[in-house]
């Protein structure tokens, strides 16, 4: 069975359901494509179920705390997995089905649940139906990567789908990799109770950051009892009895980690390999992802690729504004691009880390003559009234143009302050305007005004500024 369309849309991850919107309200007739569950990774096993529990996590750790806030609990603080986990689907359920009714309410909108494949540069198949359409959208996103280790046939392993099954306490998680995935199941299940160890290969964690923030982070983690084994060589795997047995050749502790339960958290991989993208002939890179330009064209005229599955970015508000970049384009003569956007992003772990720009170490490779600013938390009012004053935050601008370069905050409420930085990037406004706004108190985003009154030339790598947090973390 043939039928047509005048747009086909693979996947409904963050961009693919408000494309489907925008594209039947301009009167086309849209073919939505979905072989898993409506909403895609961040509604179902991504960003909405994690930072669901990272909530019950928080939840417990601040039980703990009463007392350092003169609260009283009259008894041991207990997690209960199975309400943590009901709480969890109860959102993601929500979320899900929304997507699902909107899509299949929306006029115009024809959706077929199963795999998708392309037949030829214009044809889609699902099941037995042939859908034939001049314009179709990848939206396909990515799934976790299972690297070929040692033993890994050996033993059962979780991913950051799988862990979301369970409804019991693991007595020892093994987490193997501390990216951001790595770091948030690992804080949260130590504040349910687990004994946690994270595995990871290179000398810091989240390597991408800077050495101050991956240093705090470390700090912050460890004070929490989460045992950290850095320079992980040789990761190999082995049953022993029930239990887990992760070979680490590391540097400082050459012992194995005997664990109960172990969560790889080493990356993901693009859901390209299965769309029989070779019958289109839509170009990949040597990893899988597919090759884009700046308005999210492929190399085959009339296929565009939006969201994860494209490379430029990993989070959901970049899947979603690659989502704006194309409805603006094709439909609103506004000729916005990926090159627009700058790199902003938080990490759930708490505090959580708001990232705007560039880092401290991208602005010193540019070469730029650049201005930083940098406080504790202990020294912002607001996070120690809350009584947490763990992390820092952290400014970098451009001396000679006076734009904002880029912001680290690790700290409480910086996934939110951010976005004072954040803007004024966008606005591409002389920090001095942020400098001079007057900002709520006490509020963690009231420092940054003052922050930006106290910059200095950026310090010789190596060398701390005059505001270096000491042991606040
Ligand atoms: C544990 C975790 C936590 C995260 N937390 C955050 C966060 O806090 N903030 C944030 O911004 N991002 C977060 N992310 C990332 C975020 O989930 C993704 O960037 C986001 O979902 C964008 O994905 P997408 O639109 O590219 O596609 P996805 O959401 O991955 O959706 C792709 C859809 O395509 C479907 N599909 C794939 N292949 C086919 C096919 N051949 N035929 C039919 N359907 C197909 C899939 O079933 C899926 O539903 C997190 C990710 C993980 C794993």
């Amino acid at each position: 069975m043939t039928s047509h369309f005048d747009a086909v849309i693979i996947g409904t991850g963050q961009a693919g359901p408000p494309l489907a919107n925008r594209l039947t309200k301009a009167r086309m007739t849209v073919a939505v494509i979905e072989r898993g569950r409506f909403g895609g990774t961040c509604v179902n096993t991504g960003c909405t179920p994690t930072k669901a529990m990272v909530a019950s996590a928080y939840a417990a750790h601040i039980a703990r705390r009463a007392a350092d806030f003169g609260v009283a609990i009259g008894g041991p603080i207990t997690v209960d997995m199975k309400k943590v986990k009901a709480r969890r689907d109860a959102i993601t359920g929500k979320s899900s089905k929304g997507v699902e009714s909107w899509l299949k309410g929306m006029t115009n909108c024809t959706v077929f649940e199963g795999q998708a494949r392309f037949a030829s540069p214009h044809e889609v198949t699902v099941g037995t139906a042939r859908l034939q359409a001049e314009r179709i959208f990848i939206n396909t996103g990515t799934r976790p990567k299972v690297p070929p280790m040692p033993g890994i046939d050996q033993v059962k392993y979780f991913t950051s789908d799988s862990l979301l099954d369970i409804d019991f306490l693991p007595r020892h998680l093994i987490v193997v990799g501390g990216g951001y995935v790595g770091l948030e199941f690992g804080q949260m299940y130590r504040r349910f109770g687990s004994e946690v160890t994270i595995i990871e290969t290179n000398a810091r964690l989240m390597q991408r950051e800077d050495e101050d923030v991956s240093t705090a982070i470390l700090g912050i983690l460890e004070r929490e009892g989460i045992n950290m084994r850095l320079n992980a060589e040789c990761i190999a795997l082995a049953r022993q009895g029930d239990d887990v047995v992760v070979r680490v050749d590391c540097e400082t502790d050459p012992k194995d980690v005997q664990g109960s339960h172990v969560l790889l958290a080493v990356g993901r991989r693009p859901n390209t390999d299965d769309l029989g993208l070779e019958k289109a002939g839509v170009e990949t890179d040597k990893r899988g992802y597919i090759v884009v330009d700046d308005q999210l064209r492929t190399n085959v005229p009339g296929i565009w690729a939006l969201g994860d599955c494209n490379g430029k970015g990993a989070f959901t508000h970049t899947s979603y504004n690659d989502f704006e970049i194309v409805a603006a384009n094709l439909l609103d003569n506004d000729p916005r691009r990926v090159s627009d956007r700058y790199t902003a992003y938080a990490v759930y772990i708490d505090p959580p880390l708001g990232r705007a720009g560039m880092t401290e170490a991208e602005v010193r490779k540019s070469g730029r003559p650049a201005l930083m600013g940098k406080r504790p938390m202990t020294r912002v009012s607001r996070a120690v009234e809350k009584g947490e004053t763990n992390g820092f935050m952290k400014i970098m601008v451009d001396a000679q143009t006076r734009e904002i370069l880029g912001a680290a905050i690790l700290g409480v409420g910086g996934d939110e302050a951010i976005h004072c930085i954040l803007d004024a990037m966008y606005a591409k406004a002389p920090y001095s305007v942020v400098q001079r706004a007057v900002h709520i108190h006490p509020t963690v985003a009231e420092l940054i005004p003052t922050i930006l009154g106290e910059l200095k030339p950026l310090p010789a790598a190596g060398e701390t500024t005059a505001t270096e947090p000491a042991a606040s973390g």
